[in-house]
């Protein structure tokens, strides 16, 4: 087994290109980005955006015309972004009065809103009751008693929508899964009865108008959406017996995977396990012959299908750029040292693989296995997965019977390659570039020991560059401070 990821493609046509050994991310020189707006910088691609919302709305609606596409604000709330996708004719999804005021801020009308969340507050209930938002995605029988008393109060009525569990295995690895009653998300069956008893009680206060799922993250296995489909056909039959009215809606969630490099040949050196979490054959297309066809044959085409993806609309969409500030030799191999660690991009704290190049010698073919580090003074700061080899080695040493299973115990414990390939020539100074940032990066970034967050920029259409998220200042490392 190899130890790296290999470097070699990278290049996406009209999107990531090279120019004089530099990267270009549509068409514009990152260098001259990192000049004017400094480092470390997330650069966003608007024509990616839109691509990607025109995607998922042609493959889902040439099968189903009734489906709606609701982004998973929380894979990244920046206003810009959510303003391109309302203008691509996105809905949104929302699982905090944060993400609700974010989402009227962007302009999202209440109306185009489905709210998620398994500890919802009192407040952003009656919030988001009172705009008459179009589905509270409830987790709970406590949840729904307190929506209730909440509607009662305002004299409204509340649009309510069940999330069951199916009982389905899928994330990308295990942690991810939120499909199962081993996770803390949804309702079981018998709970839904009496949910949907008391719904069925007080009609002038509870309107019960869809069903939901979500089974995980980064699903690359296209078995599990055909049992969420089979399962949720069954299950919204079932439940439009035992109610006065039609169901509206089928909500199935999001989980839908991208892949984290530009081409399968990258992959092929390293252990099956890495790459099924990060490459996948499945796309807006297949999902629309797996997901939403049987849906829609089975139940017809008035009902509304509604879909939340996050990851796979904006993860491909966004670059890091990031500064080498130091470097060491370490048992024959460099080590870099980056301006952005893990609290510019917190995934890297749990082992996700995001491809990396030398942005400033994007055509090297001369090039060597190093490891890549962050700058915060934590050992688990690495963009390589050094805890996970940490593990494996002490566990050997400790208990040699264990040998037999290493193949299993890299499986479960080592995340990542162990190595970075990087240009031999790469040196401080030099602006690395990592890829498919754009899902759960700005929004998970915080200023852990005192470094300040990120800028973020948008590549426009015309090829130009606007700041859609400023760096943070030295005085908002005080702001919540009281002295
Ligand atoms: C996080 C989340 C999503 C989006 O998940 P992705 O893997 O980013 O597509 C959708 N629905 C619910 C309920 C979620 O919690």
């Amino acid at each position: 087994m190899k130890q790296a990821v290999a470097l070699y493609p990278w290049a996406r046509s009209n999107y990531l290109t090279s120019k004089d050994g530099r990267l270009h991310i549509d068409g514009v020189d990152v260098n001259e980005l990192i000049e004017r707006y400094g480092s470390p910088l997330y650069v966003f691609s608007e024509r990616q955006l839109r691509e990607n919302a025109e995607s998922i709305l042609k493959h889902f609606r040439r099968v189903h015309r009734n489906t709606t596409v609701c982004f998973a604000s929380k894979a990244n709330a920046n206003i810009a972004v959510l303003q391109v996708f309302k203008d691509a004719g996105l809905n949104i999804e929302i699982n905090s009065g944060g993400e609700f005021h974010k989402a009227m801020v962007a302009g999202y009308p209440a109306t185009d809103m489905v709210f998620n969340g398994v500890a919802k507050l009192d407040s952003e209930l009656r919030k988001v009751i009172a705009a008459g938002i179009k589905a509270i995605n409830v987790d709970s029988l406590s949840e729904l008693q307190r929506i209730l008393e909440i509607a009662r109060e305002l004299a409204q009525r509340a649009n309510i929508t069940l999330r069951i569990i199916p009982e389905i295995k899928g994330g990308a690895a295990a942690g991810w899964e939120t499909g199962t009653s081993e996770s803390k998300f949804g309702m079981t069956r018998s709970e839904q009865l009496q949910a949907i008893a008391l719904i069925n009680q007080h009609p002038r206060y509870l309107k019960m108008t869809g069903v939901h799922a979500h089974i995980g993250t980064q699903v690359t296995d296209i078995s599990a959406y055909q049992r969420e489909a089979a399962f949720l056909i069954a299950y919204f039959k079932e439940v439009t017996e035992l109610l006065p009215y039609p169901l509206e809606h089928i909500n199935l969630g999001g989980g839908f995977p991208k892949n984290y490099s530009s081409s399968e040949d990258n992959w092929s050196t390293v252990a099956e396990h890495y790459k099924s979490n990060y490459r996948t054959e499945i796309d807006f297309g297949i999902l629309s012959r797996t997901l939403i066809a049987p849906i829609s044959r089975a139940l017809g085409e008035s009902v509304e299908i509604i879909v939340e993806p996050g990851r796979s609309m904006v993860s491909d969409t966004g670059i890091l750029l990031s500064r080498v500030e130091a470097q060491k030799e370490r048992n024959q191999h460099t080590m870099y040292y980056l301006d952005a660690g893990y609290s510019v991009l917190f995934d890297a704290f749990i082992g996700w693989y995001f491809h990396m190049i030398n942005a400033s010698r994007a055509d090297d073919t001369d090039t060597n296995l190093c490891k890549v580090v962050g700058p915060l003074c934590d050992s688990s700061d690495v963009f390589y997965d050094i805890e996970g080899e940490g593990y494996v080695k002490t566990l050997l040493r400790d208990q040699p019977e264990l040998l037999e299973h290493k193949a299993l115990l890299e499986k479960v414990l080592v995340h990542q390659p162990s190595m970075r390939e990087l240009p031999t020539a790469t040196q401080v100074g030099d602006v690395l570039a990592l890829f498919d940032v754009g899902a759960y990066g700005l929004e998970m970034m915080n200023d852990y020991c005192g470094r300040l967050s990120a800028a973020a920029v948008m590549v426009d259409i015309q090829q130009d560059s606007r700041l859609i998220r400023r760096r943070a200042q030295e005085e908002d490392l005080l702001r919540y401070d009281v002295y």
